[in-house]
């Protein structure tokens, strides 16, 4: 589903991507691990468009994403500090991701409402789409930005700390019914974390990153069975 090979991104005299290369299955839910800075964020950006690259590629489905602007590439995307459209409604905000779908037919008015219901449902949250953004909370806020994402129908769906915001009870709950969904669903998910145990606990398999590059992309058991390094070994050894 995607390939990405010698992926560089710089920015200055700071080498945020520095030769990243990975591949996905179709259906895999993989989760990228690495202490601040080590260049996960901007991983993510750059699969999704919205950051270029200095080197390297990036393909879906076999099509090269070079030159390919964001909305066109089906990527639905949930940031670190994702804004929700705060003069939006909750209502306003799922359908905005229905409509900027990229080679559907605009669904009509009915019919887009039935969408966004839908949507509200599968993330659990279907009395709210008349609040505003300042009205919800955060983990409820997550679940918004989550059925905007899903809302394009997407190929491959980019999560940056979605549980940021969240206390560590609900966390551990919301992470257990995101798997539940991803697998539901049939999708494919990279979910950015610097929580080793959510990693562990989630993934397929976790992409250990540590200054720019991709050091270790195992199984959970091979990756706690035999760590690439050192770095590896006391990272996934520590919660942080
Ligand atoms: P965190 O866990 O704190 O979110 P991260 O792994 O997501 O960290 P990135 O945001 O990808 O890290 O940043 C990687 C490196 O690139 C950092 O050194 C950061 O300062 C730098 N960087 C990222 N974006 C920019 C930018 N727009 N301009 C300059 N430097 C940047
Ligand atoms: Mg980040």
């Amino acid at each position: 589903t995607l390939a990405v090979s010698g992926l560089v991104r710089r920015f200055g005299d700071t080498t945020a991507l520095d030769g990243v290369s990975l591949a996905l299955g179709e259906g895999e839910f993989v989760a990228v691990l690495g202490p601040s800075g080590s260049g996960k964020s901007t991983l993510l950006r750059a699969l999704a468009g919205l950051e270029g690259a200095d080197a390297g590629e990036i393909r879906i489905a076999g099509r090269d994403m070079a030159g390919i602007p964001a909305r066109e590439r089906q990527i639905g995307v949930v940031f670190q500090n994702y804004a929700l459209f705060r003069h939006m409604t909750v209502f306003e905000n799922v359908a905005f991701g229905l409509r900027v779908r990229p080679r559907a037919a605009r669904p009509a008015r009915a019919e887009l409402a039935r969408q966004v219901r839908e949507l509200l449902a599968l993330v659990q949250i279907p009395e709210l789409e008349r609040r505003y953004p300042d009205q919800i909370s955060g983990g409820q806020r997550q679940r918004v930005a989550l059925a905007r994402a899903l809302a394009i129908s997407p190929r491959l769906l980019l999560l940056d700390e979605p549980f940021g915001a969240l206390d560590a009870l609900v966390r551990r709950e919301v992470r257990r019914w995101l798997r539940g969904l991803h697998d539901r669903l049939g999708l494919t998910t990279l979910l950015v974390t610097h929580d080793q145990e959510e990693a562990m606990e989630l993934a397929d398999r976790v992409a250990v990153m540590e200054r720019g590059r991709l050091v270790q992309f195992d199984a959970p058991p091979a990756l706690l069975a035999a760590p690439a390094s050192p770095f590896v070994a006391g990272f996934i050894g520590h919660a942080t």
